[in-house]
C-alpha cells in the first residue's frame, strides 16, 4: 500500500536536535562513548525550592484538570514576572501557560496564519521555527545572516524580505543556535522598518532570556509603546531552570490572539501539567538570582570552548552573548578529506564528528546555515574538554 499519510505530515522535516540525539543514543546503545554536545538542555538539577513546590502540589492534592490558558496563580506569577523582569504590562486575558514554549509557538502560528501567509525567518533559526510555520501552511522566508554581522539581521534585509503577503516575524534573543542578542536600539531600528508594514505581527521568543553573559541587555519587542499591540511575547522555564521536561511556557500576547490560542489548546491538549504548573508559581515568583550560579557556570563553560575550538584551524567561532550554543563557521572544512571520508558539507560534517569522533554536534542546515554546526555547551567542563580533543584529532 503506498503511503497513506496526509501531504502535511509528509512535508515535515523531523526536528534535527531531538534526530541526533536518538542517533547518539543508538550509538551508545551499541557500546560507543559518544560525547552529546546536540541538545539543548541543561546538565543541572532543577533546584530544590522547585522541585519542594512540585512534592507539595502532590500532596496538596493536586491531580484535576487546569484551566486551559493556566491557573491564575501562574498567570499572576507570569504578569508579575513580566512587569519585575521586562517593564511589560499583561492582564490575565492576554496570558497563555501551555505544554513548552514549543507548544505556545505552535498555537500561535495556527491561530495567525493563513495558507501562503510569509513569516521572515532571520537565519540562523531555532529549529522548529521553519516546520511549525509550515504545519500552519505558512511560507518560511529565510533571511540569511552571517558570522560577520554576529547573525544578526538589519534593518535594510528585513525591509528587502517584506512582501505584501508577509504576515510575521520570528526570532528568538538570545537566539538559539547563534547566542546573539538583539540591543534595545538593534530592535528599535527594526521595528522603526515594521512601523510602515503595519500587518506584521512579531513573535519574540524570550526563553533564553536570563541566560546572557551580559554585554548587551536583554531587551523585549512588546517594550516599544507602537509594537505592544502586534507583539507576541513567548517565554518558558525548561532553559533558564534546567526544567526542560517539566513541560512548561507561555505567552504574553494582544488578547485576541490569546483567546485565540486558549481556543485551540481547549481542542488539542487541554490545560498543561497540574503539578509542572505549581512549581513554577514558585519558579517565577523567586527572584532569577537564584538560579544565577547556572549561568555563571555555563560562562565559565563557554570561555573554555572557546578558547579550545579556536584552537583548531578552519573553526571559526563567534562569541556568543548568551543561550548555552556555539555556532562556529565550519565551511573552511567543505571540501576536503579525513580518514578517506570527504565533507561537503555541514550534515557530512556534523556526521564525520558523530561517526570518528563520537561527538554528537547539530548541522547548521536545520537552523537555516548551511555553513555552521551547533554545538551544545550545556555539559561537564570535562566533557568539553574531551570532545574538542576528539573533534581535533580527526581533522
Ligand atoms: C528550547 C527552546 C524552545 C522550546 O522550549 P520548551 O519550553 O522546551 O518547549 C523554544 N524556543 C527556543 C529558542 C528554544 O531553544
Amino acid at each position: 500500500m503506498s503511503n497513506q499519510l496526509s501531504d502535511r505530515i509528509n512535508s515535515v522535516t523531523p526536528s534535527a536536535t531531538l534526530e541526533m540525539a536518538a542517533k547518539a543514543r543508538e550509538l551508545r546503545a551499541a557500546g560507543k562513548d559518544i560525547i552529546g554536545l546536540s541538545l539543548g538542555e541543561p546538565d543541572f538539577k532543577v533546584p530544590d525550592y522547585i522541585r519542594e513546590a512540585a512534592i507539595q502540589a502532590v500532596n496538596d492534592g493536586y491531580n484535576s484538570y487546569t484551566p486551559v490558558d493556566g491557573y491564575g496563580e501562574l498567570k499572576t506569577a507570569i504578569i508579575t514576572k513580566f512587569k519585575r523582569d521586562n517593564g511589560l504590562d499583561y492582564a490575565p486575558s492576554q496570558i497563555v501557560v501551555s505544554t513548552g514554549a514549543k507548544q505556545a509557538l505552535y498555537n500561535v502560528a495556527q491561530v495567525c496564519l493563513n495558507k501562503g501567509d510569509e513569516v521572515i525567518l532571520p537565519c540562523p533559526y531555532w529549529v522548529s521555527y521553519s516546520d511549525i510555520v509550515k504545519l500552519a501552511d505558512g511560507v518560511p522566508v529565510e533571511v540569511p545572516t552571517s558570522i560577520d554581522t554576529d547573525f544578526k539581521m538589519t534593518p535594510e534585509q528585513l525591509e528587502a524580505a517584506i512582501t505584501p503577503n508577509t504576515k510575521m516575524l520570528w526570532y528568538s534573543s538570545p537566539c538559539n543556535p547563534s547566542g546573539s542578542i538583539y540591543s534595545k536600539e538593534e530592535l528599535r531600528a527594526l521595528a522603526d522598518v515594521l512601523q510602515k508594514h503595519p500587518q506584521i505581527i512579531v513573535v519574540s521568543d524570550e526563553i533564553y532570556e536570563h541566560i546572557n553573559y551580559g554585554v548587551t541587555a536583554h531587551a523585549s519587542m512588546a517594550s516599544f509603546e507602537d509594537m505592544y499591540n502586534r507583539t507576541v511575547t513567548v517565554n518558558g522555564v525548561a532553559k533558564a531552570f534546567a526544567m526542560t521536561g517539566w513541560r512548561i511556557g507561555f505567552i504574553g500576547a494582544p488578547s485576541y490572539i490569546a483567546r485565540a490560542c486558549n481556543k485551540l489548546q481547549g481542542q488539542v491538549t487541554s490545560g498543561a501539567n497540574c503539578i509542572a504548573q505549581r512549581a513554577v508559581i514558585t519558579a517565577l515568583e523567586e527572584s532569577p538570582t537564584r538560579v544565577q550560579y547556572m549561568v555563571d557556570e555555563f560562562k565559565e563553560r563557554r570561555k573554555l570552548i572557546l578558547s579550545l575550538l579556536n584552537g583548531i584551524e578552519g573553526f571559526k567561532c563567534n562569541e556568543p552573548e548568551g543561550a548555552f550554543y556555539v555556532f562556529p563557521d565550519v565551511s573552511a572544512f567543505f571540501g576536503k578529506t579525513f580518514n578517506g571520508v570527504t565533507v561537503n558539507n555541514a550534515s557530512d560534517f556534523a556526521m564525520y564528528l558523530l561517526e570518528h569522533a563520537n561527538v554528537a554536534t547539530v548541522t547548521g542546515d536545520a537552523f537555516g546555515n548551511p555553513k555552521g554546526i551547533r554545538i551544545s555547551y550545556a555539559a561537564a567542563e570535562k566533557e568539553i574538554r574531551e570532545a574538542v580533543e576528539r573533534i581535533k584529532s580527526v581533522l
